[in-house]
């Protein structure tokens, strides 16, 4: 690994101040679990490595009083599982950050960093994206917003600038009724990244309907995707068979997958159309009030039999 210098700006000024002053040269680092790996590879060489967990803002998570969150992007995982008002309304968040790494990452990983990582396999994408999650990005000419499903433009592309650093990520007050759901396929339990994701999330009116509805797909383009045909698909229906068909089939018709050492295209595309309609099952059952266990629960059984 060349060398680089190391600093730990306190505040988002002194932070971008320090981004801005090395364009392209220097680098704002999270949990540095892509970060650090990507310097140790080669992958990346930087002249200065920007630590941002000793910014207070990046530390905390804000309950807003409509019910809307916003979590800083330095906050790691765990704490964002262990959030009771995370826990509450946003599970499908949940099911994303409890299975980024294992236990032993989550304590380092943030969703900020998982999400400027840009990476097509990023498993918390889906999961912010489909609740509507707002990029809070901080530059040397201020601040400004961005949603998070256009925030990925490429294979570890985003729309942050070099002297841009993102702050928190804000998610909306949900709608009643409305959950998501996210699952995502690996060949084993943990420490591997997603073949394919989905992510879904839909909103019912009181009668079960659902009123709105989206999908978002991991690791089967260059980007995260939105289908919004699943969407289509499945609004203004109770989530029956066939309608979870339809969406199932509308992702396997957006995806745009490679085939590579994790999967081949046809796998990945038949995943697709799995993921979607389970994800989108899963989501439907938690609005109306029922238990889907996410892989949080798991990794807590697995932590209390292992200790
Ligand atoms: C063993 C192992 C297992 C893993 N398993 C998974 C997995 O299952 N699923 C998954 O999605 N990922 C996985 N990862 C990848 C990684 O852990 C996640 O992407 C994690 O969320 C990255 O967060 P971080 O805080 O460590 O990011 P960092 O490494 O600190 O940063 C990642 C990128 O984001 C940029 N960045 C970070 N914070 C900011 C900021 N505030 N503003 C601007 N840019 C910023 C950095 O410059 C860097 O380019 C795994 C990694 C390892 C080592």
């Amino acid at each position: 690994m060349d060398d680089f210098e190391y600093v730990r700006p306190g505040s988002v000024g002194e932070a971008v101040a320090l981004l801005a002053e090395k364009p392209g040269r220097a680098r704002a680092m999270a949990g540095g679990t892509d970060l650090l790996v990507q310097l140790k590879v080669g992958r990346r060489t930087l002249d200065r490595v920007v630590d941002v967990k000793g910014i207070a803002e990046l530390n905390e998570i804000h309950v807003g009083s409509d019910g809307g969150i916003t979590i800083g992007a330095a906050v790691p995982c765990h704490r964002v599982y262990d959030h009771p008002a995370i826990v509450a309304g946003f599970p499908g968040i949940v099911d994303s950050a409890s299975i980024v790494g294992g236990i032993a990452i989550q304590g380092r990983a943030t969703l900020g960093g998982n999400l400027c990582n840009g990476a097509p396999s990023g498993d918390s994408i889906p999961s912010l994206a489909v609740v509507g999650a707002v990029a809070v990005i901080a530059g040397p000419s201020g601040r400004r917003e961005f949603p998070v499903s256009e925030f990925c433009t490429g294979p570890g592309q985003t729309v942050l600038g070099a002297d841009e650093l993102l702050v928190a990520i804000r998610l909306p007050a949900p709608p009643p009724r409305s959950f998501g759901h996210y699952l995502r396929f690996i060949p084993r339990n943990e420490m591997d990244i997603a073949v394919a994701g989905a992510g879904a999330w839909v909103a019912l009116d009181e009668a079960g309907v659902v009123t709105a509805a989206r999908v978002v797909l991991a690791s089967v383009a260059p980007t995260p995707i939105e289908v919004p045909d699943a969407a289509t698909a499945i609004i203004g229906t109770r989530g029956e068979a066939t309608a979870l068909e339809a969406a199932s089939e509308a992702a396997k018709a957006a995806a745009r997958p490679i085939t590579d050492m994790r999967g081949t295209q046809a796998q990945r595309r038949h995943l697709s159309g799995v993921l979607t309609k389970r994800a989108l099952a899963g989501a439907i059952a938690r609005a109306r009030g029922e238990h889907v266990p996410g892989a949080h629960e798991a990794h807590r059984v697995h932590a209390s039999a292992t200790h």
